[in-house]
């Protein structure tokens, strides 16, 4: 073990990162136990940047899997969890809170070697992460119930609030921390515990976090996590288990669509964040700079690769060549690289399944007439999963990128005329995460806000997310809200006690 945490040290450093083996963990967590997998199977985690095997970690069995739900469920029935207060939960959450930020670099280092994200990025994911954590340590104080006036004498009503039980999270790869520590700190300040299971690409960055849970002196089971590339049987017990009550789920429609038809036997509560295809309109009553920023932060950030970024830019005619002129001079000027140098703004992109989808789309565009004005290339000379910041105009409804998710650095801009044009095509899909708009028309903005088909709208602005607001989507990009107060609901059940036959006088 020594050994291998040692090479895999010098790997790190060979890929521009310090000594961190504390942090770095390359066994999965069960029972507050680390350990192999039942047998001993193992899977690679690459640095996407160059390809380089940066470590292995456990592949996980159903079996494994199984003990795991066990511990959380017997952590939740403990003594030592359950005579836990609330201040008691909210005190072990703020100690997490500090040794995440203790080690921001180290974590940041990590996810940066197995995510390729931009050094500066992961760094502002492990604090936007963090700050879940801080979040719900306070949110765990405040989980009231209600004590409801009674239509009938001699009677009370009391509405409690108690945690559903063991809850299974799965999280996907473009954020590898925060997507965990939103949904973990949500259940374990209303009294959950927890499997997580993190997405196969960045499982490193999960395993430093769950480590700094036990330092903080979470009990044993509270959390889990379970390392795996065989996602989908473990996917089936979580949702086939009578042990788990919830599952938690961040990723792609596909799967989430599989998750909630699968979870619906055993009536389970499901949070479900899947993608989005947002539309970003830029109104001719815009600030154009204003617009561009916005732009460029939503649609740039992790290469693409967030369910927020904007997918479709509507330009009204008035500010178009503006815009996209703009636009460009910014992209162009965009510095693609290894994330773990400081000025790097685009790394590559994750695997090779998301680049072939990324070079499909813009292909797709390019034989159905769309004009690639910036981009439109890989760049090999930097690594296989390097693709150009890449600007597409006159993209057409029936092309891919119109009609789906790209996760890319690929901007698709269409030309509208007014502002009925521009919600009809906003609106003109079955996802509903993020939508974005650009005006300083007071009365387009509340117009235009409102029937936006969305859960979340930046009235300009284009970085939404903050832990005090609720993430989450309509139509099918999702069911339940993250963060926020709101984010504690799918962790609570609702209990009504009746309190009858009392005497009053
Ligand atoms: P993406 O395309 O963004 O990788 P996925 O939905 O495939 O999105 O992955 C998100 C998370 O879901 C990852 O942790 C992945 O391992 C997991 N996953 C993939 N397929 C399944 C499945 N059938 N059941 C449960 N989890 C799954």
């Amino acid at each position: 073990m020594f050994r291998a945490v040692n090479s895999f040290n010098r790997i790190l450093m060979a890929n521009g990162m310090r000594n961190f083996s504390a942090l770095v963990q390359t066994k999965a967590l069960v029972n507050g136990n680390w350990v192999n997998s039942s047998n001993n199977d193992v899977f690679e985690v690459k640095n996407p940047a160059n390809g380089e095997v940066i470590g292995q970690v456990p592949n996980m069995t159903v079996a494994d899997a199984q003990e795991a739900i066990c511990a959380a469920k017997q952590a939740f029935e403990s003594k030592e969890w359950r005579s836990m207060t609330a201040k008691d939960r909210s005190n072990l959450l703020k100690k997490w809170h500090k040794l995440i930020e203790q080690h921001t670099d180290e974590i940041a280092e990590i996810m940066t070697a197995e995510s390729g994200k931009p050094i500066n990025e992961s760094k502002g994911e492990v604090m936007y992460g963090n700050a879940f954590v801080e979040w719900f340590a306070e949110e765990a104080r405040r989980i009231y119930g209600e004590i409801v006036p009674s239509g009938a004498p001699n009677r009370e009503i009391i509405v409690m609030k108690q945690p559903i039980g063991v809850a299974a999270l799965i999280t996907p790869w473009n954020f590898p921390m925060a997507m965990i520590t939103r949904k973990a700190g949500a259940a374990l300040a209303a009294g959950c515990t927890v499997v997580v299971k993190p997405s196969e690409d960045t499982p490193l960055t999960a395993l430093a976090v769950a480590k700094l849970a036990e330092d903080a002196g979470i009990p044993k089971g509270v959390i889990n996590v379970i390392t795996t590339n065989k996602a989908a049987p473990i996917g089936d017990l979580f949702c086939k288990s009578p042990d788990v009550r919830g599952i938690s789920f961040t990723g792609s429609t596909e799967v989430g669509k599989l998750l909630f038809r699968n979870a619906a036997d055993g009536i389970k509560r499901v949070c479900l964040e899947l993608g989005g295809n947002a539309p970003f309109i830029v109104f001719d009553t815009a600030n154009v700079e204003k617009a561009v920023d916005g732009a460029m932060a939503s649609k740039f950030r992790n290469c693409g690769q967030t369910c927020v970024s904007a997918n479709r830019f509507f330009v009204q005619e008035g500010v178009y060549d503006k815009f996209v002129s703009q636009l460009k001079q910014r992209v162009e000027a965009l510095k693609v690289g290894q994330g773990q140098s400081c000025d790097v703004q685009i790394g590559p992109l994750i695997n090779k399944m998301q680049f072939d989808k990324v070079s499909a789309f813009v292909e797709d565009a390019r034989s159905k007439s769309a004009n690639i004005i910036s981009g439109g290339k890989n760049i090999p000379e930097l690594g296989s999963l390097f693709y150009a910041p890449t600007i597409i105009t006159d993209v057409p409804p029936t092309a891919k990128l119109y009609t789906e998710e790209v996760f890319g650095p690929v901007a698709s801009i269409i030309k509208f005329k007014d502002e009925a044009e521009a919600i009809q095509k906003a609106n003109d899909t079955r996802r509903g995460l993020a939508g974005y708009f650009y005006s300083d028309n007071l009365q387009q903005v509340f117009r235009v806000a409102k029937r936006m088909e969305v859960g979340m709208v930046g009235v300009n602005e284009g970085i939404i997310s903050a832990v005090e607001a609720p993430f989450g989507g309509v139509k099918e990009s999702g069911v339940g809200r993250e963060g926020s107060r709101h984010g504690i609901d799918d962790y609570v059940d609702i209990k009504y006690i009746c309190m009858g036959n009392l005497k009053y006088d």
